[in-house]
């Protein structure tokens, strides 16, 4: 099992109060798995995120990562395994404005020696179909683009699951599928996403759906495995989108969207 979370429990204090954001969370996900965290504002997503990602630290219960207890290491064992193991990708992109695309997905690479850094970052950004705009600074880059950017970056340690925490939160719905295509093309390659999302739609995409409420897990189940192009909103506008922008389809990706209907 590539996660495993036992009884994890995650309280902040606040002054005299204490919030528990976790309350008691059973989790487990395996390899190749695309799951998507739902639950309205508040609920812990986040913070179930953060603690996956090795950027927290439960408060009590055990967490597993590739059969590493997590909750056990110190913060220099944490950051060695962000930086080898976890991919993420934000809401907001993240990316260093003014340092072109490829420099911004080197970055993670920044403390491997002996291997080639700048073949190893074309190679991602062409996994998500940006090879034709490795020197675009972000400031000149789609809104959609510049979140491929980030992917691009979260896959180029070749980590053993990338988190996204909202990842469509920015961006308009044509551009969500688009990115939602993206995450299905690479977990059809076999990388493991789990992302967060507050819209069924976005959710309706993954594979498995995990409900949260007041920092529990209340429904975990098989997602409908929607695929990104029947998303409401102009599927027709969409397809022709994803047809005039050929290029930007990373090589391999799903069928639907080569068959058109007029
Ligand atoms: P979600 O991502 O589902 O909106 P969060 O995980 O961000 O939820 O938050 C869960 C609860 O924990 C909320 O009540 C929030 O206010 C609280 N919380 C989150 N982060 C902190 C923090 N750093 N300090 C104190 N309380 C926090
Ligand atoms: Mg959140």
């Amino acid at each position: 099992m590539l996660i495993e979370m036992q009884d994890v429990h995650k309280i902040y204090r606040m002054g005299k109060t204490r919030v528990h954001a976790l309350a008691g969370v059973d989790l487990q996900v395996a390899a190749g798995e695309m799951l998507a965290i739902m639950g309205p504002s508040g609920s812990g997503k986040s913070t179930l995120m953060n603690i996956m990602g090795c950027l927290d630290r439960p408060t009590r219960g055990a967490y597993t990562l590739e059969g590493e207890a997590v909750a056990e290491l110190d913060n220099n064992a944490l950051a060695r395994i962000r930086g080898e193991r976890i991919g993420f990708v934000f809401q907001t992109f993240n990316l260093l404005p003014r340092t072109p695309a490829l420099q911004n997905v080197m970055l993670p690479l920044m403390y491997q020696h002996g291997r080639d850094r700048r073949r190893l970052a074309e190679e991602a950004l062409a996994r998500v179909g940006m090879a034709d705009r490795m020197d675009h600074r972000p400031s000149e880059l789609s809104g959609g683009q510049q979140q491929r950017v980030a992917v691009a970056r979260a896959l180029v340690t070749e980590p053993a699951i990338i988190l996204a925490d909202e990842p469509t939160g920015n961006l308009d719905s044509r551009t969500s599928r688009e990115i939602m295509q993206l995450f299905r093309d690479l977990n059809d390659e076999g990388v493991t996403v789990v992302l967060v999302t507050h819209d069924q739609e976005i959710g309706d995409c993954a594979k498995r759906i995990v409900r949260m409420r007041d920092g529990r897990i209340v429904t975990d189940g098989p997602a409908p495995h929607m695929h990104p192009q029947e998303m409401s909103a102009g599927a027709e506008e969409s397809v022709a989108a994803a047809e005039a922008k050929g290029s930007l389809t990373p090589s391999g990706s799903s069928p639907p969207t080569s068959s058109v209907s007029s």
